[in-house]
C-alpha cells in the first residue's frame, strides 16, 4: 500500500468526524471493517461505531467482537432485527426461506439486515462503510463520497479504492484482529447458511449468495445512491497494491 492511500483514507475518516458529526461507523466486522475499526481508533474516535447480528451469524463473526471490545477496549453497539417481523418471516417462509427465490433472501435480508440498519442510522448525518470498489460489480461505480438519498444522510467509503492485497497487508503490519475463517477460503463472510468458502481461481465474492447470479449479490444495505461527490479534488490520490495473504 502506499502512504498516500493511507493518508487519503485517514484525511476523509477526521473529516467526517470534523465536518459531519454526528458520523457512525456501520461494521460488518469484515476484513475491511476491521481496518476502518483500527483506523478511527487512531485517528477519528468520535466516529461511533456499531454492527448487526442478524442470529445467522458464525460463532467466528461473533468471537471476534468480543475480541475487537477488548483489543480497543470499547463497546460497540449492537443491532439485533425486531423479533416480530423476524418471526413472521420464519412463519411465512420457514427458517431457510431465502434459499427458495430472491425475493424470498432478499426478504430475510430486510428484516435481518436493512430493517436494523436504518434503526441504527437514525438521527445521524452521516455513515462510513468499509466498502471497495472490486468487491462487487454492482459497487464498480461507488464513490468515497456519496449521498444516502433512500436514507437521507452522507455516506462516506474511506476504503472505496483499497484492492484486498491492501487491506491484508494493513491487517497484518498493525496487528489488527481479524476472523480466522479468512484464512480458511471465505474472504467475503456474512451469514452462515449464505457463505462459503471459495477455491483459488474464484471471485471474492463467489461465496456469498452463490445460487444468484452475481448483479443479485446486495443485501440492501449498500443501495445505489441518486448523487455522488466525490473527494477527490480535496484529498490526495491513491494507488492499488498487489495482493496478499494475512496468514
Ligand atoms: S445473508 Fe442470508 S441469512 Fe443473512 S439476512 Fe441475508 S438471506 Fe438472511
Amino acid at each position: 500500500m502506499t502512504d498516500q492511500t493511507l493518508e487519503r483514507s485517514i484525511a476523509l475518516l477526521q473529516q467526517v468526524a470534523r465536518d459531519h458529526a454526528p458520523a457512525v461507523f456501520a461494521s460488518s466486522l469484515g476484513l475491511e471493517d476491521m481496518v476502518l475499526l483500527d483506523l478511527i481508533n487512531r485517528h477519528a474516535r468520535s466516529i461511533k461505531v456499531f454492527t448487526i447480528d442478524t442470529g445467522r451469524l458464525p460463532p467466528e463473526t461473533l468471537d471476534l467482537l468480543a475480541r475487537a471490545e477488548a483489543h480497543y477496549r470499547m463497546r460497540i453497539a449492537v443491532y439485533t432485527p425486531d423479533h416480530r417481523a423476524l418471526e413472521a418471516y420464519v412463519r411465512v417462509n420457514g427458517i431457510n426461506g431465502f434459499r427458495d427465490s430472491i425475493i424470498q433472501r432478499k426478504d430475510c435480508c430486510a428484516v435481518r439486515k436493512v430493517e436494523p440498519l436504518g434503526r441504527a442510522l437514525h438521527g445521524q448525518r452521516a455513515w462510513v462503510t468499509g466498502m471497495r470498489r472490486d468487491q462487487a460489480p454492482s459497487r464498480s461505480e461507488a464513490r468515497d463520497r456519496e449521498f444516502d438519498a433512500a436514507r437521507g444522510l452522507d455516506k462516506f467509503n474511506p476504503l472505496i479504492d483499497w484492492s484486498l492485497g491492501q487491506v491484508r497487508a494493513y491487517i497484518k503490519a498493525h496487528d489488527v484482529p481479524y476472523n480466522p475463517l479468512h484464512d480458511q477460503g471465505y474472504p467475503s463472510l456474512g451469514c452462515a447458511p449464505c457463505t462459503r468458502a471459495i477455491g483459488p481461481d474464484e471471485d471474492v465474492r463467489a461465496g456469498r449468495w452463490w445460487w444468484e447470479a452475481a448483479e443479485h449479490k446486495e443485501c440492501g444495505l449498500h443501495i445505489a445512491s441518486a448523487h455522488t461527490a466525490s473527494t477527490e479534488a480535496s484529498l490526495a490520490g491513491n494507488a492499488p497494491g498487489a495482493a496478499a495473504s494475512v496468514a
